[in-house]
């Protein structure tokens, strides 16, 4: 079976795990505080706060913004629940706007006519999501948050070392997110860091984590347990070395799907603009007149996974209807109709992905 996601885990993971465990020193300490800026450095900012997942990072960063009861973020619908669930932890409403459905990403251009007709001062940040690891276009989104005075926050739980022009994603907002659960780009069991431009304000992140403790049972604000372990922090630091290379797998497969898929009106191939490096989270395509149940149940006889990623935008989810905004959603509630995500993680070899092609050619042709 070829399936979605095999997480790697090294010698050097399990040496580094069994030297904490031999420290003594299990929970949260001089191992996460070294993950923590190892990271930071990696992505390009200024600080780090590690976390338990990267749902709680998410969570972390809108409290460390202020974002908190009748303020309203602007963002993408077709993402997973997690990234605007964490603007309903703090009570905001997620405004939804619609992707460009050439990348799935939030569009900027309908980002501004949104803000040009909508606006209010109520709104207080941008929350994008570099989605099955393409970036946003966020020298775009930057230029449109400069003009509405608007936070920007990045969530980047499938994006771990994209890049546009060379500038890392998680780079360019004021705050930025990672998850390193198994299926993500590196791992470290379970856990997620929340990447500050602002150092003070990452000051202000450590406390929401710990109990919002400023001293020893005093406590300033509300605060929650979301602290990462030196077990997890220890898997990261390995995983950190491994991720560019973790990366140039991902890639390489990706262009064998590239080259070998391409050239069929059935399909539809990730785009990737100029300058942009795509980490292929998700190598997703976009299906044209194919029965996307029957491709993938005739995927599955032949032994190769795929995933529907996502099957809803985020306004068709039961309990959103009453707690979010939106105007027109029809990029993203067509995507969830067409999309298909096939197998691409790094483990995969270069027969496994020329069987991946056969199986979907011998249905689709
Ligand atoms: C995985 C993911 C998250 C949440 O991360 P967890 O570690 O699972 O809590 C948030 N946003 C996106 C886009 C994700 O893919």
């Amino acid at each position: 079976m070829i399936g979605m996601a095999k997480p790697f885990v090294g010698q050097e993971e399990i040496d580094a795990v069994v030297a904490v465990m031999k420290s003594g020193m299990l929970a949260c300490g001089a191992v996460v505080t070294e993950f923590e800026e190892k990271f930071a450095d990696y992505i390009g900012m200024n600080a780090g706060v590690a976390s338990c997942n990267g749902t709680t990072a998410l969570h972390v960063a809108l409290l460390s913004l202020g974002i908190s009861e009748g303020d309203k973020v602007l963002t993408t619908p077709f993402t997973f629940i997690a990234s605007s669930n964490s603007l309903l932890f703090n009570r905001a409403t997620p405004v939804f706007v619609d992707i460009d459905p050439k990348t799935y990403l939030l569009d900027p251009e309908k980002l501004e006519a949104y803000l040009e007709e909508h606006y209010e001062p109520s709104m207080k940040a941008i929350l994008v999501v570099h989605l099955f690891g393409l970036p946003c276009d966020m020298p775009a989104i930057m230029k449109i948050a400069d003009k509405y005075n608007l936070k920007v926050i990045e969530d980047c739980a499938q994006s771990h070392g994209s890049e546009i022009n060379g500038k890392k994603a998680g780079s360019f907002g004021d705050v930025s997110c990672f998850s390193f659960y198994p299926t993500k780009n590196m791992t470290t069991g379970e856990g997620g860091i929340t990447l500050y431009k602002d150092s003070e304000l990452a000051e202000l992140g450590k406390k929401y984590i710990n109990h919002g403790r400023v001293d020893q049972y005093l406590h300033d604000v509300l605060g929650f347990n979301y602290r990462m372990t030196n077990i997890a922090a220890a898997i990261g630091l390995e995983q950190l070395k491994r991720v560019d290379g973790f990366n140039d797998n991902r890639r390489k497969n990706a262009k064998i799907y590239d080259e070998k898929l391409a050239n069929n009106d059935a399909i539809k191939l990730p785009f990737v603009p100029e300058g942009y490096k795509h980490v292929y989270h998700q190598y997703t395509i976009a299906l044209n007149g194919v029965d996307r149940e029957a491709l993938q149940a005739h995927m599955l006889k032949n032994g190769v996974g795929s995933a529907v990623v996502y099957p809803f935008s985020m306004n068709e989810q039961p309990f959103y209807k009453d707690v979010c905004q939106f105007d027109n959603l029809s990029h993203a509630e067509n995507a969830a109709r067409v999309v298909l995500s096939i197998p691409v993680h790094p483990a995969l070899t270069e027969d496994e992905v020329l069987k991946v092609i056969d199986v979907i050619n011998s249905f689709v042709n």
